[in-house]
C-alpha cells in the first residue's frame, strides 16, 4: 500500500512521468530528466554506486581522536596562512563543551566563505595535534544558529551517479520522496519460496535497502539480490537460446570413417598433440550428430587450433558440403587462405578467399563460385556476413578468434547456411584464454573444448620489461639475432602521420620507427612496414617476403596480433608496451616462440604508473595465457579485456564477475534447471520473469520470436 503520508496518487505506475509524481516537483523533474531519469521506475532503478557513513553528531567534549566524527559549533576565529609549502585556512570552533581546531589545506579561498560567528556542521577525521583536537579537511556546511537541521543520526547515505547540474543529494531527496509510493508497485518475478531457499530479499525490499539502508548488511543483501537477478537473466537467455537451437533445427550429420580420417590427416605435416586429439574427438562427435554444434575451442596462443578447424572443414568437404572460416582481420584471412591452399595442393578441394578489399570483379566471381558450390572451402573476413554471400550447402562455419566477434555475428554466419530447417554446425576458436567466469557469461551457450599443452619442441618465450633508456641495447640485440639468421617483429602503437591518431610527439609510430631503425641501429638490415592501411597486394607481398626470410624485421602495428605464424621469427620488440592490454601483449608475444629457436619478447615501457608496471611484470612472470587472462580481468575489468562491452556482460550493472563468482555458479545452475522444467518460460506464473529476461537479452540472443 502506498504510504498515506506521501499521498496516494491515482493510477500511479512505475511508468508515470516524474513530473506527475507527488513530492518531486516540476523543476526537479526537469533536472532529473537530464540524467535520463524520466519516470518513477527509472528513478528507483538509478542505484547508488556506494554509501557513505554519516557519523552521529556529538558535542566537542565527547569526540574521540582517531575516529571519523561529526559535530556542530560556532566559529570564533579564522586565519589564512598563504605560504608554501602548505597554504591553508584555519578556524577555531567552540560549542560550550570544548574547543576544536579545523584546518583546510590548499583551500585559502574559504576565507571568503567562513567567518567568525558562523555556525558550522563538520565531519571528518579527528586527530590530536600538540595536545589540541584537530580536524583536517572536514566536510562542512554553514547552518543557522538555531532551527537548523536536526542533529544528524548515524546513517548510511547513498551516493548516486550524478552530474554537474544534478547533485547526488538532490537525487537522494527525490528518491526519498517517491520511494514509499514506488516500492509497493515493484512486483517480484520470483515466488517467495524460491527467494527464501536462496536467502534473497524481495525485489522491492532490495531497492529499499539500497536507497535507504539501515546498515551495511542490508546493502550487501540488496546487492546480492540484484546481482543474482542479472546473472540469472543472462543465463536464462543463454539456456533458452541453446534449447531453441537444439530443438528447432537440425544440422547435417557428417560422415566419419577411418578412411576419411586417414585421408585428412595425410595433409598435416605433423602428428597431433594429445590436447589436439582430445579437442578433435569432441569436434568429430559434434559434427557427426544432427544436433547443431555450437562449440568454443579455446587454447593458448600457438596451441594449434587451425589444424582442428581444417580437419573439421575437410570432413564437411568429404561429405560433399561446404565449410567457411571467418577471421577477424584480412591479414589473418589471407594467411589462413595461403596455408590451407598450400596444404591442399594437388587435391581437388577448391578454396576461395573473400575479403572486403577485393576488387569488384574478383569478388563477384568468388560469390558465384560460393553460390554454385564450386567453392568447397571459403576463407574470409566479416565480408562473409554480407547480404550478397549465399552458400549452396554450408555444413560448417568456423569463426577464428571469437573474442573479436559477438553472439550476433555467430548467428548471422549460422544463418548463411540455413535452408529450410537445417543449419550449419558452428565452431568458434579463441586464442585469448577466457577465465571461466567470463566464458560462462559471454559464451554460456557454447560447449567448450580446451586444448591443453603446446606442440612439441616449443620453448617458452622469455619476456623482459625494459626502460626506454635501454632501447639502444635492445636493438643491438635484435641486430645480433638477425645476423645469426633470425627474424624480428617490432610492434608500435600507431601508424605515422595519422591526423586522427594520438598525435603526441613522443608516441612511436610505424613510419618514424622504421626510418629511425634504418638510419641507425638496424642499418643495412632489410626492414619492412606492415599495417592495416596498406593495400592487400602490398601486405601480401610484405608477408610473403617476411615468411621467405627476405625481410629481416617487420615494423608493424597490431595487425599482426592474431594468428600470424612465421616460425623463424624469434624476437619481438614492443615499443610503448604500456599502451597495450595484457591479453593483447600475450597475443602479440604468441607470434614468436613458434620455431625451435629460443625466443625473446622485449617490452619497452617507461611504466609511468605503478599499475602499468604491475601489469607488465605479470607478463614477464608467466607464459600461461589463462593465468594472464585472470589477472587482466582483475586489473581492468571485463569490458576492456574481451570486448565484453558489446556482449551480454554489458548488461551487468550490479554483478561483478570477479567478486560474484559463487553467485554466477548458483545462477547458472538455477537457470539450467529452470529451462529444463520450462524451456520457454511460458508458464502462467513466469510471464513477468519472461518479459524481463527478453527485455534484457531478447534482441541480443534473437529470442524475441520465442512467442
Ligand atoms: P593457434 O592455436 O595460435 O591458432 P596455430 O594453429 O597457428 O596456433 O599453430 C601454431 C603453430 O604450431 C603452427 O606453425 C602450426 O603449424 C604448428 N603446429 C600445430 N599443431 C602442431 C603439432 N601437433 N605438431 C607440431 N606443430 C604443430
Ligand atoms: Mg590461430
Amino acid at each position: 500500500m502506498p504510504d498515506p503520508a506521501s499521498g496516494p496518487v491515482p493510477n500511479l505506475t512505475l511508468l508515470s512521468p516524474l513530473e506527475q509524481v507527488q513530492g518531486v516537483g516540476l523543476r526537479r523533474a526537469e533536472m532529473l530528466a537530464t540524467l535520463g531519469l524520466t519516470s518513477l521506475g527509472r528513478l528507483v532503478a538509478h542505484l547508488p554506486t556506494r554509501h557513505e557513513r554519516h557519523e552521529e553528531e556529538r558535542p566537542i567534549a565527547e569526540l574521540t581522536p582517531g575516529q571519523i566524527v561529526s559535530t556542530r559549533a560556532e566559529v570564533t576565529a579564522t586565519r589564512v596562512i598563504d605560504r608554501r609549502p602548505r597554504p591553508r585556512f584555519e578556524a577555531v570552533l567552540h560549542d560550550g563543551t570544548g574547543r576544536l581546531d579545523v584546518v583546510w589545506f590548499n583551500q585559502t579561498f574559504l576565507a571568503q566563505r567562513i567567518h567568525p560567528g558562523h555556525h558550522l556542521r563538520v565531519q571528518g577525521a579527528l586527530r590530536r595535534v600538540a595536545n589540541k583536537l584537530q580536524l583536517a579537511n572536514p566536510r562542512w556546511e554553514i547552518i543557522p544558529e538555531s532551527g537548523g537541521p536536526a542533529p544528524r543520526e548515524a546513517r548510511l547515505r547513498p551516493i548516486y551517479p550524478a552530474s554537474e547540474q544534478v547533485k547526488s543529494w538532490e537525487i537522494e531527496a527525490a528518491v526519498r520522496a517517491v520511494l514509499p509510493s514506488a516500492l509497493p508497485l515493484i512486483e517480484d518475478h520470483f515466488r517467495e519460496a524460491f527467494r527464501r531457499e536462496r536467502s534473497l530479499p524481495a525485489l522491492a525490499e532490495a531497492y529499499r535497502m539500497l536507497h535507504e539502508p539501515r546498515d551495511e548488511d542490508e546493502v550487501r543483501a540488496a546487492r546480492r539480490r540484484l546481482a543474482y537477478d542479472e546473472l540469472l537473466f543472462l543465463q536464462l537467455a543463454v539456456f533458452m537460446k541453446r534449447r531453441q537451437l537444439r530443438s528447432e533445427s537440425r544440422a547435417p550429420a557428417l560422415k566419419w570413417t577411418e578412411a576419411i580420417d586417414r585421408h585428412i590427416r595425410q595433409r598435416f605435416p605433423f602428428t597431433l598433440t594429445p590436447g589436439q586429439e582430445e579437442a578433435l574427438a569432441e569436434v568429430v562427435r559434434d559434427l557427426t550428430s544432427e544436433t547443431p554444434a555450437n562449440r568454443l575451442i579455446q587454447g593458448d596462443v600457438g596451441s594449434g587450433k587451425t589444424v582442428i578447424a581444417l580437419y573439421a572443414m575437410l570432413l564437411a568437404v568429404a561429405g560433399g558440403r561446404q565449410a567457411a572460416l571467418m577471421a577477424p582481420t584480412e591479414l589473418l584471412a589471407e594467411q589462413h587462405f595461403g596455408l590451407i591452399t598450400a596444404s591442399l595442393e594437388g587435391s581437388r578441394v577448391q578454396v576461395e578467399l573473400l575479403t572486403g578489399s577485393m576488387p569488384r570483379a574478383e569478388r563477384e566471381s568468388a560469390l558465384a563460385r560460393i553460390a554454385s558450390g564450386d567453392a568447397d572451402l571459403v576463407v574470409g573476413t566479416h565480408a562473409l556476413l554480407t547480404e550478397s554471400v549465399r552458400f549452396r550447402s554450408l555444413a560448417l562455419a568456423v569463426i577464428d578468434e571469437q573474442h573479436r566477434f559477438g553472439v550476433h555475428q555467430r548467428a548471422m554466419l549460422r544463418q548463411k547456411g540455413a535452408d529450410g530447417d537445417t543449419t550449419p554446425h558452428v565452431l568458434v576458436m579463441t586464442a585469448t584464454p577466457i577465465p571461466r567466469t567470463l566464458a560462462i557469461t559471454l559464451f554460456g551457450d557454447l560447449d567448450v573444448s580446451t586444448i591443453r599443452g603446446l606442440p612439441p619442441g616449443r620453448r617458452p618465450v622469455t619476456t623482459r620489461v625494459v626502460a626506454p633508456e635501454k632501447r639502444r641495447e635492445v636493438y643491438e640485440f635484435v641486430r645480433r639475432r638477425i645476423e645469426t639468421g633470425g627474424q624480428a617483429y617490432i610492434v608500435v602503437p600507431t601508424i605515422g602521420d595519422d591526423p586522427g591518431g594520438v598525435g603526441e610527439g613522443e608516441i612511436a609510430d610505424v613510419r618514424s620507427v622504421l626510418r629511425e631503425l634504418e638510419a641507425g641501429p638496424l642499418a643495412g638490415m632489410r626492414l619492412a612496414a606492415l599495417h592495416g592501411r596498406l593495400k592487400r597486394s602490398t601486405r601480401d607481398h610484405v608477408m610473403a617476403r617476411f615468411r621467405a626470410g627476405l625481410v629481416h624485421a617487420l615494423v608493424a602495428t597490431t595487425v599482426i596480433e592474431v594468428g600470424v605464424d612465421v616460425p623463424n621469427a624469434s624476437v619481438m620488440v614492443v615499443e610503448h608496451a604500456d599502451r597495450f592490454g595484457l591479453a593483447q601483449l600475450h597475443q602479440l608475444r604468441g607470434r614468436v616462440g613458434r620455431g625451435s629457436r629460443r625466443s625473446v619478447c622485449i617490452l619497452i615501457a617507461d611504466g609511468s604508473t605503478p599499475e602499468s608496471q604491475q601489469r607488465l611484470r605479470v607478463l614477464a612472470e608467466t607464459n600461461d595465457g589463462f593465468v594472464l587472462a585472470e589477472r587482466d580481468l582483475e586489473i581492468r575489468g571485463p569490458g576492456e579485456v574481451f570486448g565484453a562491452r558489446q556482449s551480454g556482460a554489458a548488461a551487468l550493472r550490479v554483478a561483478d564477475l570477479m567478486r560474484d563468482r559463487d553467485l554466477l555458479t548458483l545462477a547458472r545452475r538455477d537457470a539450467r534447471d529452470w529451462i529444463d522444467r520450462s524451456p520457454r518460460l511460458d508458464r502462467m506464473d513466469e510471464s513477468l520473469l519472461r518479459r524481463r529476461v527478453l527485455k534484457a537479452h531478447g534482441a541480443e540472443f534473437g529470442l524475441g520470436d520465442v512467442g
